[in-house]
Formats: structure tokens, C-alpha cells, sequence
């Protein structure tokens, strides 16, 4: 499925965000006091992620090249290309920091994993 989109309420062009339904609180407290309801809630919370703006916060997002994102596009005097041209910009960062997050975690876990080897040897 193409990511790229346009909002249709304030004209926000790349990707979305992706959000848990329900309340993190909520899904604490579930947790600390009911683990069986907790496991539950947990699992509809991220059974489906709806898709808001990041912009507006608003759901109705639609692809660039639908019908109603191409007079979306149009509005805003840009051309589909341009149009997908920025929001490709917009995953190519997002897949970057996402490839430096992996390093981070990769670092940390064998940092950890030397950090044992190192106290269970001395
Ligand atoms: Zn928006």
C-alpha cells in the first residue's frame, strides 16, 4: 500500500503517524492490578493502528494518487510528482532514523551481552 498521502483537512502531504487506540494509563493500571484484562487491553490497543495527520491529528488521510489527493494536490499548485517527490523525502528520513535506532539497540545489547561476560569472568 502506497504511504504517501495527503490530509484532506489541512492539506498535510507525507506519511502518517500511527497511533495505539485507548489509554496508555489505562493499560497500566489494567496491568499492575489485572493481568489477564491487562494482556487483553494490550493487544486491542495494537490490533489496529488508526492512521492520523501528523499535522492536525485528523484520520482522513488519502493517497496522493487517489482521485480526491490528486485535486487535493492540485489546490495546493504542486504537481502529483512534487507531491510524492516530498513525501518520499519524508519516508527516506524516517527509514534513516529508523536504521540508526537498529544500530543503537544493536550497540547496547552487545555492550550488554560484554558487560556480563566481563563481571561473571572477574
Ligand atoms: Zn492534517
Amino acid at each position: 500500500m502506497d504511504n504517501r498521502l495527503i490530509c484532506s483537512q489541512c492539506g498535510y502531504i507525507g506519511i502518517p503517524n500511527e497511533i495505539n487506540k485507548g489509554s496508555g494509563g489505562v493499560e497500566l493500571i489494567l496491568w499492575l492490578f489485572f493481568i489477564i484484562p491487562g494482556l487483553i487491553y494490550s493487544v486491542w490497543r495494537r490490533s489496529s493502528k488508526p492512521r492520523v495527520c501528523p499535522s492536525c491529528h485528523s484520520q482522513s488521510l488519502v493517497p496522493i494518487a487517489s482521485p480526491v489527493g490528486r485535486d487535493l494536490v492540485a489546490k495546493q499548485g504542486k504537481t502529483v510528482d512534487q507531491a510524492k517527490a516530498e513525501a518520499q523525502k519524508m519516508i527516506d528520513v524516517k527509514n534513516k532514523k529508523d536504521r540508526r535506532l537498529l544500530l543503537i539497540l544493536c550497540i547496547l545489547v552487545v555492550g550488554i551481552i560484554f558487560l556480563k561476560i566481563f563481571f561473571i569472568t572477574n
